[in-house]
């Protein structure tokens, strides 16, 4: 029987005494047995913070990025290792899919963010330079620095991978170190995920660690610059953010908890329209997938009074239609729950919900055909038409393929019965009509943490109700536990702390390696077009002879382009203004301009321009008026070993030197 090794201070560590085994569950075969004992927690944490953390914050947000990737492509080229170890986990070859391939997919795209949209460099600035004096000596920035303690991260059994990596990959982009716990029910795939990652070689020392066990006392052990990412039930997230130390100590404390996910069919949905069907498709779907074991699985049915026969009697055909065995089989398409364990929890779930509603569809019981010793169930539908009664209905979460059906009058009643659920990670509106949508956004929103609009101009491409991506936020509050995962590179600054630098800004721009608003410029001799990425300082600037603009610029500008805007070509109108007072030169026409002044033509190291940022024409142009340009490297990105990106700030200012239009300027520059 293989033990599972846990990952400790940079060894393979096998557990000889407390072991646990983990059954299959097709058939109840022991898969693997477990334990954590013997484990030194307290140095596993030190471990992550000494060695683990400083390695990482060595890198920058590129070179994590690029490790993130080489872990993604040893996932993948391993995956066929893991489905064929998740195939105990009860699972069918497309729920794996969403586990391995998603797990791998997320990484993927954590790389490509960390390397479009974080800078090159170990610090991260955050939003615009405030000045905070009347002279501009003195400024205000947020930055972003990693946390130097651990990212202690708690999964859940249902997504022994995705789980895993969906948290890892924005803790390693923010250069923080992790100790994985997997839910014990599906560990055996978690480590094998977790092996091929470290037999990758990438890994910095210390940067993971695993345990496929009990935590002991590592939970004693945690400080402020730790931080505790909880996925699983309500009950354990409240045994755990209730441990002394994480108030003590004031540890970040990230929960994704169970939530009582709904969806809405609209009233505008007729039995006979595409949302309809729709609808009935994403209930089923949300059922079966994973066997129902999602956190954001369709657990309430909400629909019109006046249609609820006629939904039920749909999903009835649909569900009949649900083929329950072994996932090895080609005809089954629903695969098992994760152990007898579960099903027993399920079925006593089932019960409780039994109170308040009435059985529709299957019976909870044993499936026909299905290996006895395994833990299979067929779908549970139930129904209730007096939901606001109803307690258990929006609070009982049945792990498994379980769902309720229930009437609403109205869209507020809708909203008020998905509300009751108090707070859900994913709530789906499935109609046409967009106030509909509008009025349940408004009377619902601000309980849900993803709200999927569903309907038949979106179907064919929509990722569906129950699926979390990486660009978006994954979490949701109250019930859901109140936490965010992913959505981003916002996922990534939940491993850092922001903090608010004060100083002048020549120092602040020193220290963030960034050109801040108010920072000394250097002028010097060369054109900075004539300098190469590797030579150019930041800060060093190009102020421009002036240009004066005349009425026949702004004529022809317009003609030219086909802009003949009133306020450049009428002067009455332009006059009336209560913006303009005159005709005043196209905002465009600024910028041209300004280009035309500070470019130098020749070929050099700048390849090419690709776009601007943060425009604002800022004061009005009048003919007659000249206009002067000052272009100052602001910071500078490598991208590859033979270009780089420089972001240029360009402030425009007119005779009085007064700033008419201000923007970044983003150019590719070579080597
Ligand atoms: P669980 O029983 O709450 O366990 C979750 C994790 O906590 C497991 O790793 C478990 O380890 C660990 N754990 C339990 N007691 C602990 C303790 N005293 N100290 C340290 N760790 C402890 O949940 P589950 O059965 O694995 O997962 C199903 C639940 O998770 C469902 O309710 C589901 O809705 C929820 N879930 C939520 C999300 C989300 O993103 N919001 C995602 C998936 C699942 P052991 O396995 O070793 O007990």
């Amino acid at each position: 029987m293989p033990i599972l090794n846990n990952y400790a201070l940079d060894r393979w560590v096998q557990a000889d005494t407390g072991l646990v085994a983990i059954p299959s569950a097709l058939d109840g075969s022991i898969v693997a047995e477990t334990s954590s004992q013997g484990l030194d927690f307290a140095a596993m944490l030190r471990h992550a913070r000494v060695v683990g953390g400083p390695a990482l914050r060595a890198m920058t947000f590129h070179e994590r990025a690029r490790l993130l990737k080489g872990l993604a492509e040893a996932i993948t080229a391993r995956k066929e290792e893991l489905y064929a170890l998740a195939v105990h986990t009860g699972a069918t070859r497309t729920d794996n899919w969403i586990d391995i391939e998603g797990g791998a997919g997320t990484l993927f795209a954590y790389a490509s963010k960390g390397r479009r949209e974080l800078p090159n460099a170990r610090l991260l600035i955050d939003g615009d330079t405030e000045v905070l004096s009347k002279r501009g000596g003195f400024i205000g920035q947020h930055v972003y620095t990693p946390l130097q303690g651990a990212a202690v991260h708690i999964n859940a059994f249902n997504f022994p991978v995705w789980g895993m990596l969906e948290k890892l990959a924005p803790t390693l982009l923010a250069g923080v170190p992790a100790i994985v716990k997997p839910g014990t029910a599906t560990a055996y795939v978690t480590k094998a995920a977790f092996r091929i990652m470290i037999d990758t070689g990438l890994l910095p020392p210390g940067a993971l660690q695993l345990i496929v066990g009990a935590t002991g006392d590592l939970f004693e052990h945690l400080t402020g610059q730790d931080v505790v990412s909880f996925t699983g039930s309500a009950q354990t997230a409240a045994k755990l953010q209730n441990h002394p130390a994480i108030a003590r100590e004031g540890v970040r404390f990230v929960a994704e908890r169970d939530s009582l996910n709904a969806a809405i069919l609209g009233p505008d949905a007729t039995p006979d329209s595409p949302e309809f069907a729709l609808f009935v498709k994403e209930v089923v779907r949300e059922m079966t997938v994973k066997a129902g074991q999602k956190c954001t699985a369709i657990r309430r049915a909400l629909v019109p009074a006046s249609l609820i026969d006629e939904v039920q009697a749909a999903l009835k055909t649909a569900l009949s239609k649900v083929v329950v065995g072994d996932p090895a089989s080609e005809s089954v398409t629903m695969g098992a729950l994760v152990g007898t364990t579960q099903l027993a929890d399920v079925r006593a779930k089932i019960a409780l919900l039994s109170q308040e509603a009435r059985i529709v569809h299957g019976d909870g019981g044993p499936v026909a055909g299905a290996d006895e010793r395994g833990a299979f169930i067929a779908p549970v539908l139930l129904r209730t038409d007096d939901p606001d009664k109803a307690e258990l209905l929006h609070e009982v979460e049945a792990f498994g393929p379980v769902a309720t059906l229930m009437p609403y009058r109205d869209l507020a009643h809708a909203a008020a019965l998905a509300n009751r659920g108090k707070g859900s990670l994913a709530l789906s509106i499935v109609t046409h009509d967009p106030s509909v949508a509008t009025e349940l956004l408004l009377g619902l929103g601000s309980f849900h943490g993803r709200i999927h609009i569903l309907n038949r101009d979106c179907a064919r491409e929509s990722t569906g109700h129950g699926s979390p991506l990486p660009v978006l936020v994954h979490g949701g509050p109250g019930r859901a536990g109140g936490g965010e995962e992913m959505g981003g590179i916002r996922g990534v600054k939940h491993y850092m702390q922001r903090t608010a630098l004060q100083g002048s800004p020549d120092m602040l721009s020193v220290v963030t390696g960034t050109w801040l608003t108010g920072a000394s410029r250097q002028e010097g001799e060369v054109h900075p077009f004539r300098l190469r990425f590797g030579e150019l300082s930041i800060g060093y600037t190009k102020v421009t002879a002036a240009r004066t603009i005349t009425l026949e610029d702004i004529e022809h500008f317009a003609h030219f382009t086909g802009d003949t805007f009133y306020a450049h070509m009428d002067e009455e109108a332009a006059r009336a203004s209560p913006i303009f007072g005159g005709r005043v030169a196209h905002g465009y026409l600024i910028l041209s301009f300004a280009a035309g002044l500070f470019v130098d033509p020749a070929p050099g190291p700048v390849l090419a321009n690709y776009g601007l940022e943060g425009l604002r024409f800022i004061k009005p142009v009048k003919p007659g008026d000249s206009i002067q340009a000052a272009l100052t490297a602001k910071e500078k990105t490598a991208k590859t070993p033979e270009m780089g990106e420089v972001r240029w700030n360009v402030a425009v200012t007119n005779q009085a030197g007064e700033l008419v239009a201000t923007y970044d300027l983003l150019t590719m520059n070579a080597v």
